[in-house]
């Protein structure tokens, strides 16, 4: 990561910036939100991330999700068709990278 005070490469570990002294603040993992768009995410997920996308993106939860999708398979059998389908179809979120590497070309 770089400092935010004079721009020099810093420690990830470091807390102070050691050209300038000042606060180095980490920022470990950002979560890039993608609004209006059902995504698959890669975490958390079970197998395809489907029940977690809809959980995440309806506010749902996402135990109570597996659970009507795993009842949906006991009781109708149209659960696993569905899965499939809503795996082909929903995109996969995009990967999340460290704020550290977003435009310093890594
Ligand atoms: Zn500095």
């Amino acid at each position: 990561m770089y400092c935010s005070h004079c721009g020099r490469p810093v420690d990830t570990a470091a807390r102070y910036c050691p050209a300038c002294g000042a606060v180095v603040q980490p920022t470990g993992f950002v979560r890039v939100p993608v609004f209006g768009q059902l995504t698959r995410p890669r975490y958390p997920r079970v197998f395809g991330g489907v029940c977690s996308g809809l959980a995440l993106h309806y506010g749902w939860d996402i135990t109570t999700v597996r659970l009507l999708w795993v009842l949906c398979v006991i009781l109708g059998g149209t659960g696993v068709l569905a899965y499939i389908i809503a795996w082909i179809v929903i995109p996969e979120a995009p990967y999340v990278l460290p704020e550290s590497n977003i435009g310093s070309g890594v």
